[in-house]
């Protein structure tokens, strides 16, 4: 009898030992924002042309050189015309990678929305409204 019980706590330990491994793990993804956060130190350009599409990845120093080789100043880098690594065309743009679901997309500058809002129909998340969200 006292067997069968130390068996039963055993076993309700080790399942509160699952469950609290996945409380933690739920709670630790949640507050330090994993899933939604934005690495900026990776940076991507899109080629807006439609019979290219092609999308390239930077780290920083990298896309500060890219942009050094290209003539174009940095600040004004937003949405300049870059090189197109792919088709060589000048029809790439800075461009934006959703944090949730990946789509690289390009900023539109006449947006009255969140200019960062993903263009996915089945996710439409935007940073920006979530950081400002956050601030109130
Ligand atoms: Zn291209
Ligand atoms: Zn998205």
């Amino acid at each position: 009898m006292d067997e069968d019980k130390a068996k039963l706590v055993k076993i309700i330990i080790s399942v509160a030992c699952v469950v609290i491994a996945v409380v933690l793990f739920f709670v630790f993804n949640g507050s330090s924002g994993g899933s939604g956060k934005v690495d900026i130190n990776t940076k991507y350009i899109l080629c807006d042309a439609e019979e290219c599409g092609a999308s390239q990845k930077f780290t920083k120093e990298e896309y500060y050189d890219f942009l050094r080789e290209s003539g174009v100043d940095p600040r004004t880098a937003q949405y300049a015309a870059l090189p197109c690594p792919e088709c060589g065309e000048e029809t790439a743009y800075k461009a934006n990678k959703c944090p949730k679901c990946q789509t690289i997309f390009l900023y539109d500058p006449e947006a009255e929305d969140y200019k960062d809002r993903c263009p996915n129909p089945d996710c439409g998340y935007s940073w920006e409204e979530e950081r400002i969200r956050n601030l109130k």
